[in-house]
C-alpha cells in the first residue's frame, strides 16, 4: 500500500510534492521519494523514513523543474530497503523515465521469468521495476504508447503516475482498485491517491481518474485515453474502512461519512450491554462515533494516542511485552474504572494488537469489555496492494468468531455484517471486498515466500 503524486506545470513542483506527500504519509511510512524534471533531465531522491526524515530543504533545493512525481511507501512484513523505495528512475533507449506505483501486479513472477530468461536483471522486489522493463522493451514511439504496451501484459491493481523529461503520464487499473484523482493549480495539473493531498495544497479537485483511465500532461495540455478493454469496476471498499484519511472522498463518497455509517450499522446489527464507547484510535474512532450516535451510549476517548510514535527498533523483551501497545495507547483508567465498555475498532487482523487492547482496558478498571468491528471478519489475504498477512496468520480464516473473542479476552465480541458494509458505504458501482468474501475479482498468482525473499541479503 502506498501513497503517489504528481505534478506538471508549476515552478515549484518539488515544493507541492513534498507537502502532498506529507497529505498522504498514512498510506506509507516506510520510505518517501520525489524525482522531478527541469525539461531536459530527472532529479531523484528517496530515502527511507517519514516524509519529514526522508526529505528536507537541502534536499529540495537539488530537485529542479515544474514537473514532479512522488511515492510514500508502506512498510511491509519483509524487505524494508532503500532499493525497494520509490519512485525508480531510469535511463532507457527512449530517454529518462520515473515511476511511483501504488497497488500490486499479480502476475510478476511469470512475467518476471520470462524477462529474466531473456537476460534482465533485477535490483529490487517491486512490481514496479518490471513495468520499467516492459516499458523499456517497447517499440512504440511515445512513452504512453509504451507505458500502455506494458499493462496490457500485466494483471492487477495499480495506480501509477510516470515522468519523463517532457511529460506526465498517470493511470489507473482498469478495475479501479486503488484510487486515484486529477486536481488542478492554476495552469498546473495535479494527480494524487486521495484529495487530501489537493486540500493541503490549495489545488482544486477535478475528478477521481476513471477505471483503465490515463492522462498525459505536457506542454500541449491534458489529453486522457482509455486504452483498455473495460471491464467492471472494483474500487477496495477497504479504503473506506481503514485506509483512506477521512477527510477525503473517494468515488464521491466521503470517507468519514462513510465510516460513521459503519459505526452506525453496527450498533444496530450488534447492540452492546455498555455504559460507555470508546474508539480504537485513530482508525476506529469515526465509526465509534457513529456507534455513540446511534446507541445513545456516551462516547469517551478513553484511549489516548500518541502521535509521536514512529518505527521503534526496541525489541520487546518478555518483561515488557506489551511495549509496542503501551508506546502508542494509554488507557484514562478515571474513563474506564468501574464501566461496561465497548470498544470499537476498524478490524482485527491478528488479533494480537485487539487482545493486548482489551486487556489494557480491563486493567484499567473497565468491569466488562465488549468488541466492536466495522466490518466483517478479515479471512482473506489482500493481492492488490494492501500488506495483509497470509491466511494462516488473519485470526479469522481459521477461527470462529466466538474463538476470536475468547483469544482477544473480550466479554463479547460482535462483526459487521458484509450486508451492513455494502448498504453503510453506499458505493455507485459493486465493490472489491475480497478479504471478507474470498471472492476476488482479479486472477492472481498467489507469491511464494521463496521468491519473494530472493533478495534478501544482496
Ligand atoms: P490486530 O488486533 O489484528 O493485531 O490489529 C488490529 C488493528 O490493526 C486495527 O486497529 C486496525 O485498524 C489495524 N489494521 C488493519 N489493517 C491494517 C493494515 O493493513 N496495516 C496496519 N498497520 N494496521 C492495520
Ligand atoms: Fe481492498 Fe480487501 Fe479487495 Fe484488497 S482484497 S483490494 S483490501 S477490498
Ligand atoms: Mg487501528
Amino acid at each position: 500500500m502506498c501513497g503517489v503524486f504528481g505534478i506538471h506545470g508549476h515552478a515549484e513542483a518539488a515544493n507541492l510534492t513534498y507537502l502532498g506527500l506529507h497529505a498522504l504519509q498514512h498510506r506509507g511510512q516506510e520510505s518517501a521519494g520525489i524525482v522531478t524534471s527541469d525539461g531536459t533531465r530527472l532529479y531523484a531522491h528517496r530515502q527511507m523514513g517519514l516524509v519529514q526524515e526522508a526529505i528536507d530543504e537541502e534536499v529540495l533545493a537539488r530537485l529542479p523543474g515544474a514537473a514532479a512525481i512522488g511515492h510514500v511507501r508502506y512498510s511491509t512484513a519483509g524487505g524494508s530497503y532503500l532499493r525497494n523505495a520509490q519512485p525508480f528512475a531510469v535511463e532507457f533507449g527512449g530517454g529518462s523515465m520515473a515511476i511511483a506505483h501504488n497497488g500490486n501486479l499479480t502476475n510478476t513472477e511469470e512475467l518476471r521469468e520470462r524477462l529474466e530468461r531473456n537476460g534482465s536483471i533485477f535490483q529490487s522486489t517491486a512490481d514496479t521495476e518490471l513495468v520499467m522493463h516492459l516499458v523499456a522493451r517497447s517499440t512504440a514511439r511515445e512513452v504512453e504508447d509504451r507505458l500502455v504496451e506494458a499493462l496490457a501484459q500485466v494483471r492487477g491493481a495499480y495506480s501509477l503516475v510516470l515522468l519523463t523529461e517532457s511529460k506526465l503520464v498517470a493511470v489507473r487499473d482498469p478495475h479501479g482498485v486503488r484510487p486515484l484523482c486529477l486536481g488542478r493549480m492554476g495552469d498546473a495539473w495535479v494527480v494524487a491517491s486521495e484529495p487530501t493531498a489537493f486540500d493541503l495544497i490549495d489545488a482544486q479537485f477535478e475528478r477521481d481518474l476513471d477505471p483503465g483511465e490515463l492522462i498525459v500532461v505536457d506542454d500541449r495540455g491534458l489529453r486522457s485515453f482509455r486504452p483498455f478493454a473495460s471491464v467492471a469496476p472494483r474500487p477496495c471498499l477497504f479504503e473506506y474502512v481503514y485506509f483512506a484519511r477521512p477527510d477525503s472522498t473517494l468515488a464521491g463518497r466521503g470517507v468519514y461519512d462513510a465510516r460513521i455509517a459503519l459505526g452506525r450499522a453496527l450498533a444496530r446489527e450488534q447492540p452492546a450491554p455498555a455504559d460507555v464507547v470508546v474508539p480504537v484510535p485513530d482508525s476506529g474512532t469515526p465509526a465509534a462515533i457513529g456507534y455513540a450516535e446511534e446507541s445513545g451510549i456516551p462516547f469517551s476517548l478513553a484511549l489516548v494516542r500518541s502521535h509521536y510514535v514512529g518505527r521503534t527498533f526496541i525489541e520487546p523483551q518478555q518483561a515488557i511485552r506489551h511495549f509496542g501497545v503501551k508506546l502508542k495507547l494509554a488507557p484514562v483508567r478515571s474513563a474506564l474504572t468501574g464501566r461496561r465498555v465497548v470498544v470499537v475498532d476498524d478490524s482485527i487482523v491478528r488479533g494480537t494488537t485487539s487482545r493486548k487492547i482489551v486487556k489494557m482496558i480491563r486493567a484499567a478498571g473497565a468491569k466488562e469489555v465488549h468488541v466492536r468491528i466495522s466490518s466483517p471478519p478479515t479471512r482473506w489475504p489482500c493481492y492488490y496492494g494492501i500488506d495483509t498477512p497470509t491466511r494462516a496468520e488473519l485470526i479469522a480464516s481459521n477461527h470462529s468468531v466466538e474463538e476470536i473473542g475468547k483469544y482477544v479476552t473480550a466479554d463479547s465480541i460482535a462483526y459487521l455484517s458484509l450486508e451492513g458494509l455494502q448498504t453503510a458505504t453506499q458505493l455507485p458501482t459493486e465493490a472489491c471486498m475480497a478479504c471478507w468474501t474470498g471472492e476476488y475479482p482479479i486472477a492472481f498468482t498467489p507469491p511464494t515466500a521463496e521468491k519473494q525473499l530472493r533478495l534478501v541479503g544482496l
